[in-house]
């Protein structure tokens, strides 16, 4: 069996690793259009401890203490510049992208893997006369690839703002920062991923954006306003940008199924979801294993990929609907800012509690892909 997989990110680094260990004879490459240096982003947040939560990649990895991860097992709401300090009711894992996307990668290359950095894309028809199987792991970045109709990208972009910043100050609790100014609500989100960088994602409304004149400041008057706005965090930390991370409208990509013909999509490829509910690379992770595992247990691809359709597509679409509420409610915080802070925090804690629970589909699916 010849693969190719597309995107050097969580989800294409999982699978490929897993799958070559149970098949350890199969050919697997991968192709990454960036340079190996040039991962995007500054620290995530992961599920438990590793290696006792299979959601967690780190779990992979012979010794992810070298990644440096950040338990935290508290939440602080700010609003009102009063905090409300509760228990997250398990144990998160703050872990720098960059860390832990190198660290997928040598275990690839460890593992017999070539990934082929750069690489200019082959057309469709090219990719189905060389391959048996080609896996779409390239987020969130469908215009990149011609594919199958059957596997037509839905995007849709979030009203509000937010851009993703790195921080010095180290924030040991999973921190939500409402701050109300002459200009509007900016939405602070922040924790720790290593023992000297914090994650730090600004949010805030296009009318907020717009009475701040955010869109008319340079990079560092943005980063200077939002550290003024933040102070009573931040401190005299600055916030840290990135090249290709300025401000964006949050992306839902969403497809009608998940694979076509010799074509299968995982990670954010398949969909993705909004980062405040912090699902975007445990569900990358989940969705590989279980790629990984139905064509392990299907000798027929075919038929393999029947069976990883039916289960990937339900459980992709509550992520997205978790995803979705969560959004709606960051979106529409200025109907609930009059709250007290014990009010915003019943408000903010209920914003998924008529959804079937994530959770328990996510445990259900990884002990199959896992045989547990
Ligand atoms: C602001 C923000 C905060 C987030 N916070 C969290 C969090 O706390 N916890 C969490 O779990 N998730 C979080 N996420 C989501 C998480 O980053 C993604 O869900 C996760 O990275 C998805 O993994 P992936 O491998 O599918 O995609 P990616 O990580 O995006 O990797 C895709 C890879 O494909 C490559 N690529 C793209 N196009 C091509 C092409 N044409 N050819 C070859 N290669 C290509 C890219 O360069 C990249 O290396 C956050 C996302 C954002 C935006």
């Amino acid at each position: 069996m010849k693969i190719l997989v597309i995107g050097a990110g969580p989800a294409g680094l999982i699978f490929a690793s897993q799958m070559k260990q149970a098949r350890p004879g199969w050919d697997i490459s991968i192709a990454e259009k960036n340079t190996q240096e040039e991962v995007l982003g500054w620290g995530v947040v992961l599920p438990g401890r590793p290696p006792r939560h299979p959601a967690n990649p780190l779990s992979y990895l012979e010794q992810p203490e070298l990644l440096n991860p950040q338990y935290l097992e508290e939440f602080k709401l700010v609003h009102r510049d009063q905090p409300n300090l509760m228990s997250t009711g398990i144990t998160l894992c703050g872990v720098g992208r960059q860390a832990l996307v190198q660290a997928l990668r040598a275990k690839c290359v460890a593992a017999g893997i070539a990934i082929n950095y750069e690489t200019p894309l082959a057309s469709k028809e090219q990719l189905e006369a060389e391959y048996d199987l080609v896996v779409l792991s390239n987020g969130v970045n469908h215009k990149s690839l011609e594919l199958p109709q059957a596997l037509a990208a839905q995007v849709d972009f979030g009203r509000n703002k937010y851009i993703w910043y790195g921080t010095t100050q180290l924030f040991d609790q999973m921190n939500l920062v409402f701050r109300s100014n002459e200009q509007g609500i900016f939405i602070g989100h922040a924790y720790k991923y290593s023992d000297t960088m914090s994650t730090f994602i600004v949010e805030c409304s296009e009318h907020s954006f717009a009475r701040a004149g955010l869109e008319h400041r340079s990079d560092s008057e943005v980063a200077a306003y939002l550290a003024k706005t933040f102070a009573a965090e931040l401190g005299d930390h600055g916030l840290v940008s990135q090249p290709g991370q300025g401000w964006r409208n949050f992306m839902t990509l969403s497809r009608e199924q998940a694979c076509d013909g010799k074509f299968v999509m995982i990670g954010d490829a398949l969909q993705s979801g909004h980062f405040s509910i912090g699902h975007g690379t445990t569900m990358a992770v989940t969705v590989a294993l279980l790629l990984a595992k139905t064509l392990s247990a299907e000798a027929d691809t075919a038929a393999a990929l029947a069976s990883f359709n039916a289960r990937a597509v339900p459980l992709v679409r509550l992520f997205k609907d978790h995803a979705d509420s969560s959004r709606r409610w960051f979106e529409t915080v200025s109907d609930r800012i009059g709250l007290s802070n014990a009010e915003l925090t019943i408000s903010f804690d209920a914003r998924r509690k008529d959804l079937p629970p994530l959770q328990d589909a996510l445990m259900a699916t990884l002990g199959y892909a896992l045989g547990r």
